[in-house]
């Protein structure tokens, strides 16, 4: 009986020690120009580095931290980002590093990876390692935790189709969850984690912080086919391969090659990647804009509807290069909207509004941006 209460009173002791130790760590009036890939100047009002998920758990069990700050920002890589204030309630931003296989079979593997991981190290870390699956996804910029967010994707695949389950905060319940891939509601560009919200002090809030994400990965390279249906992917890496068969390694190769000669590098000219999602139309309305573009690319999709090229879109409504000022369009790639320097978030949502309306007075199709506007 005496060793419980002894027991609770250590168990008190700690937790106050954590709490405090959170507390002392909290920064104030933090510039974010360098954690966003647009380079846009925006001010944290209060800042806290999240390095492991205790200073999490720590932070929402805090009552004065969570009066007084539950307004929360959650930071990854902030490349999926445009700030266009100053962020008023607490920046956290999420650190926490550590690959963790959990098991394995002969042909596939789980491994947990914390969401402070740069994605793109841990796309090289399972290609060294051959687990198959995320190759087509190397050099996208950002962090493992947020790439549930958006259900990232690019050449053919998407994140979705190599997530076991998610672990998170639930900022409803005040407990940690763990969502199968089912519950992550995945679908292009979105998940639950774009959509369930809570509102506090007047502001929406995202219900979960992603602390880790388990991915189910092929071993057995017997199993594994390349996709390579789109754009040069094939050529350049039969190309890489040589008189080998191709491996996971050259489509990776192939598209880091491709991504570095059509996307501005971030640390040179601001950007968030494409700015806008592709349109999903139906098929009656591709027919009605086919009969005046005939050659507008469109791609079915499962459901019967068919998504189509924002980026032509842009380029046929001829904002491509263009500039306004401190931002603009890219000029090798008109999807992608650019921030030269100098400016401001404001600026660049004004110009990517005229170019959506642009866009509608030409096709009547709206666009809508694809990175969160805080
Ligand atoms: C040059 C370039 C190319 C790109 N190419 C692609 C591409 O091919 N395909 C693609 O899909 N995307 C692409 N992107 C967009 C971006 O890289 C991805 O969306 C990436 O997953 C964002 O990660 P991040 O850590 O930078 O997120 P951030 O920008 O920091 O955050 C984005 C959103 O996710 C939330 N978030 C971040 N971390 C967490 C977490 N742990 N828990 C809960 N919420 C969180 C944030 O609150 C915010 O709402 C590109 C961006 C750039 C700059």
């Amino acid at each position: 009986m005496v060793e419980l209460y002894l027991i609770d009173i250590i168990r008190d002791h700690l937790n106050f020690i954590k709490v405090n130790m959170t507390l002392s760590s909290m920064q104030h009036n933090v510039d974010l120009t360098q954690y966003n890939t647009m380079g846009f100047t925006a001010h944290a009002v209060n800042y806290l580095a999240i390095d492991a998920d205790d200073d999490l758990a720590a932070f929402f069990q805090n009552n004065d931290l969570q009066q007084a700050h539950m307004d929360c920002f959650v930071l990854g890589g902030g490349s999926n980002l445009v700030l266009t204030r100053d962020v008023t309630g607490a920046v956290l931003h999420m650190r926490q590093r550590g690959i963790r296989i959990m098991d394995e079979s002969s042909s596939h593997i789980r491994v947990a990876v914390a969401a402070g991981e740069v994605w793109h190290h841990w796309v090289m870390h399972c290609i060294e390692r051959g687990w198959l699956g995320l190759e087509n996804l190397a050099l996208i910029p950002g962090s493992v935790g947020a790439c549930p967010v958006q259900n990232i994707g690019a050449y053919g695949v998407e994140v979705k189709d190599t997530i076991d389950h998610v672990k998170a905060w639930d900022r409803a319940q005040h407990v940690w969850v763990h969502l199968s891939n089912a519950e992550c509601g995945f679908a292009y560009r979105d998940s639950v984690f774009k959509k369930e919200w809570l509102i506090v002090s007047g502001q929406p809030q995202s219900r979960y912080i992603i602390t880790e994400v388990v991915f189910k990965l092929l071993k057995d390279a017997s199993q594994w086919r390349p996709k390579m249906a789109y754009g040069d992917v094939a050529a350049m890496a039969t190309s890489l391969a040589g008189s080998e068969s191709i491996q996971a390694k050259h489509v990776a190769q192939a598209i880091i090659a491709i991504r570095q000669s059509k996307l501005p590098d971030p640390a040179v000219l601001g950007n968030a990647g494409s700015f806008f999602k592709n349109p999903i139309v139906s098929v009656q309305q591709l027919e009605r804009l086919k009969a005046s573009f005939p050659t507008i690319p469109n791609y079915p999709q499962a459901d019967a509807s068919v998504k189509i090229a924002a980026g032509w879109l842009v380029e046929q409504a001829g904002y491509k290069g263009m500039r306004d000022g401190a931002v603009g369009v890219y000029e090798k790639q008109a999807l992608v909207l650019v921030h030269h320097g100098g400016g401001q978030g404001r600026d660049l949502m004004a110009l990517a509004q005229r170019i959506s309306d642009g866009v509608f007075a030409k096709f009547a199709v709206r666009i809508s941006p694809e990175p969160i506007v805080y």
